[in-house]
């Protein structure tokens, strides 16, 4: 390989076909159980105003201060390739006046997404999200129905016990203020004892402490005072409820007091799906309701929950649990080989003739020309069962010669017109 070859970008990596049919079993599954629950499909671009992030996520966020690719275009506009999917989903629904009579909506979404990151596994700069909005809802059944479809997709999956559900209320804005007011003063009297990013965090985002990694800020946390405490009544009845519905389904849950997600817009319910199989990368899908957000971007105040999955960690853990189901089989049903210059434009006719016999069988023509011989072992290893001949005599009679690559049968010689009929008879 020469030293001046390009290479992919840090963090970003390639789906090669050895891999891909692993994506369209998950994304299966996952399209599967979001209709089963009637949700629908928005797409969004890739790209949106840094504004938009800014604004949404929040700017003391990990995202917004040092994840974000941003750039200005052509123009000198500021761009951003979006971090997550939730901002760009809020914009498109208030731009296209989805909800603008008081609709309910129930949307997912799925794509790439780009933080710019330490790149480890499961933590990529390029990496692909599921995410599903639902707006216009101001209840618990919403987000219980979230968590019930959840814990219906991880059983699909085969994945009920390697991932567990902890949920948590942040209750509303004053209430979380209240909280943060609460904490702050409790933290400033342990300075000393927090790691040096929580201390820059308790001027900038507080809450954030909750989830540090260092155990001296987590035992400093024990005695901490907890949201739960601080909860308005709506919260803590809407918190209350939500326990209720998941308790009734049979969709187990721990309650975390400490879990408070990193972006900003969140509001009331906050839950993440983690498992303890892919080491510090363990939240496979994570999420919460943000019934503040709407309207923080300038729209009709609209209730709204959600959440995201990462699509390259929950493939990971199909993968360490060996929870793929077998490979799907993509050799060819048929290889046709072509002798001779005039078999040439007439076996892409040929080919055409086979495919629509059937959409569902695939169909390998040899590209390139080459000897008898070399065609003979390319259709080999194609792995193909039946192999199709036409050559200039073949071409003369009207014939094409079927010969059984993987059995003991002797070759036939069929009419054009009767090839068709008689692969149905073979290809099953
Ligand atoms: P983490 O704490 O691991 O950084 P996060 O809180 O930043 O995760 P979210 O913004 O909630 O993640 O995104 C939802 C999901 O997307 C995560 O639970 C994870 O599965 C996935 N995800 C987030 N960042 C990455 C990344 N850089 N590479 C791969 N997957 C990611
Ligand atoms: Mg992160």
């Amino acid at each position: 390989m020469a030293s001046s070859q390009i290479k992919a970008l840090r963090g970003m990596k390639d789906v090669l076909p050895s891999e891909s049919h692993r994506w369209h079993y998950l994304e299966s599954k996952v399209r599967e159980t979001l209709n089963a629950y009637s949700f629908d499909e928005i797409r969004t671009p890739i790209m949106e105003s840094t504004h938009l992030f800014a604004r949404s996520i929040g700017e003391v966020t990990d995202i917004v201060e040092k994840e974000m690719y941003t750039f200005s275009d052509r123009n000198d506009e500021s761009i951003t390739l979006r971090p997550e999917g939730t901002a760009g989903v809020v914009r498109a629904v208030e731009e296209n006046g989805l909800t603008a009579n008081g609709q309910q909506q129930k949307l997912w979404y799925t794509g790439p997404m780009f933080r710019y990151e330490r790149p480890q596994k499961g933590r990529y700069r390029q990496f692909h999200q599921i995410g599903v909005e639902v707006f216009g809802v101001q209840t618990a059944d919403a987000d219980a129905e979230l968590l019930i479809m959840l814990a219906r997709l991880w059983s699909a999956l085969g994945l009920q016990n390697a991932v567990t559900l902890q949920i948590n209320s942040i209750g509303t804005l004053e209430a979380r203020n209240a909280y943060k007011a609460a904490l702050v003063t409790y933290l400033e009297s342990h300075l000393e004892s927090l790691d040096e990013d929580s201390q820059k965090r308790l001027q900038t985002n507080p809450l954030r402490i909750l989830d540090s990694k260092s155990s001296e800020t987590q035992a400093v946390l024990v005695d901490a005072p907890k949201m739960n405490d601080y909860l308005d009544q709506e919260s803590k009845a809407h918190f209350e409820t939500l326990k209720q519905y998941l308790d009734k389904a049979g969709v187990a849950y721990e309650v975390n007091p400490l879990l408070v997600r990193g972006l900003d817009y969140y509001s009331r319910t906050v839950f993440e799906w983690v498992t303890d199989q892919l080491g510090a990368q363990g939240t496979v899908c994570g999420g919460g309701r943000y019934d503040g957000l709407v309207e923080q971007m300038g729209g009709k105040p609209t209730p709204a929950v959600g959440f995201a999955m990462g699509n390259e960690r929950l493939l990971l853990l199909l993968e360490t649990l060996n929870l793929f189901p077998e490979e799907i089989d993509t050799t060819p049903d048929v290889f046709i080989a072509l002798m001779g210059e005039s078999a040439q434009a007439e076996g892409i006719q040929l080919a055409e003739e086979v495919r629509r016999g059937n959409a569902d069988w695939r169909i390998h023509m040899h590209l390139g020309g080459g000897s008898f011989k070399s065609q003979m072992k390319k259709a080999d290893k194609s792995g193909a069962s039946l192999l199709l001949i036409l050559g200039e005599n073949e071409l003369l009679e009207g014939k094409v010669v079927l010969k059984y690559l993987r059995e003991d049968k002797p070759q036939l010689s069929l009419d054009r017109s009767e090839l068709v009929q008689h692969l149905h008879s073979l290809i099953v």
